[in-house]
């Protein structure tokens, strides 16, 4: 057969999988549902999917179209709001990016989102990933559209031993071989969804799978060897400190973090800088500093963090040198990031206990 003609095979076997097993999720249109693809739906989940499984975006997904259900509702809602929105989900560039983006598709694309690869990957938030993946699933344009679980379905299907990350540009060009003209969005989450529910890391189910005929790496006896990785590099750990004050009043002293770097914009505890040399002490002010031996630990994307959380009241007469106090009513911790919220979870029921 023809390479076309094994192209077309596989993808009418994977197309034929997909309108029986898609997975329903809640920013999909499923095939032959006569649903229309909404293109925010299709652009917000995938920001919020970068880095982020499934199962811990579905619910932030949920929560953002509820609160605002259109492009024209996120670009003019509130900074803070839409931050503490995202609190918890992580890489909180995305969420600056998200509100800069719609804002941008508001002012200079009247509120719709551009088709083509090229202009959407001028938006801020969306780089050549992203825009493939919206222009494919959103727009059905033959885009070839490369996640993890496509890696990993493309290793086995052609048995490529070469190890991740080097073997990225082999694992695209043989995605790119084989991404159909015909429904070439569906085809894009059929190819993750066979990744993320049979061609699973550990224990793929070559038994039930629509490619076990042509899998290499099943018929060769690898397929869960595959792909293979380099050695991971060890993450170094870094040291800080977060000062947990509380007013007299029952107020909070919180920071809102530089919009560059870790956590920018989001709100959190005023803390010393985090190296992997102890960090000089810089509390936010003069208080008597109270160390009950709490200390945060949480895993960032390049290092470890061991934080270690002092606590204070203060009268309220104090001045702090950075930060603003909130009201004991107004504070919310689930409008922290994780490890904000680890360390007043941790200094309660200090806080509290009056
Ligand atoms: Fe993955 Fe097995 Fe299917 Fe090959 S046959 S693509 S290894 S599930």
């Amino acid at each position: 057969m023809s390479d076309k003609g094994v192209k077309d095979e596989l993808s009418t076997e994977l197309l034929r999988w997909y309108d029986a097993h898609a997975r329903a999720l809640p920013w999909r249109a499923l095939p032959n549902s006569g649903q229309p693809t909404d293109p925010y739906f299709v652009w917000m989940s995938e920001i919020m999917l970068q880095q982020t499984t499934v199962a811990a975006v579905k619910e932030y997904f949920r929560k953002f179209t509820a609160l605002w259900p259109t492009v024209h509702d996120l670009a003019t809602a509130q900074d803070a709001d839409v931050m503490a929105a995202w609190a918890g989900l992580g890489y909180y560039a995305r969420a600056r990016n998200l509100l800069k983006c719609a804002r941008v598709i508001v002012a200079d694309h009247g509120g719709v989102f551009p088709k083509d690869r090229d202009t959407l990957q001028s938006l801020p938030g969306i780089g050549p990933y992203t825009s493939a993946a919206i222009a494919a699933i959103a727009f059905d344009a033959p885009e070839t559209v490369v996640d993890g679980n496509v890696e990993r379905v493309m290793a086995r299907l052609r048995a490529i031993e070469t190890p991740l990350p080097p073997a990225k540009p082999e694992l695209v060009a043989a995605a790119q071989a084989l991404t159909p003209t015909k429904r070439p969005g569906d085809y894009a989450q059929a190819v993750m969804d066979l990744g993320a529910t049979i061609c699973t890391p550990k224990s793929p189910a070559c038994g039930i799978c629509p490619w076990q005929s042509p899998c290499r790496a099943r018929v060769m006896g690898i397929a869960p060897e595959l792909p293979r990785k380099l050695p991971k590099v060890q993450k170094p750990t870094r040291l800080g400190t977060a000062y947990i004050a509380r007013r007299s009043d029952g107020a909070f002293l919180l920071e809102t973090r530089p919009d560059k770097g870790l956590l920018g914009g989001m709100l959190g505890w005023p803390c010393s800088d985090w190296s992997v040399d102890a960090p000089d002490p810089a509390p936010p002010l003069t208080a008597n500093w109270i160390d009950h031996g709490l200390q945060v630990r949480h895993t960032f994307t390049h290092f470890h963090l061991k934080l270690t959380v002092l606590v204070a009241d203060i009268p309220e007469s104090a001045a702090p040198d950075r930060g603003h106090f909130i009201d004991k009513h107004a504070f919310q911790p689930s409008s922290l990031p994780t490890v904000m919220k680890k360390a007043i979870a941790l200094a309660t029921p200090w806080p509290l206990r009056d």
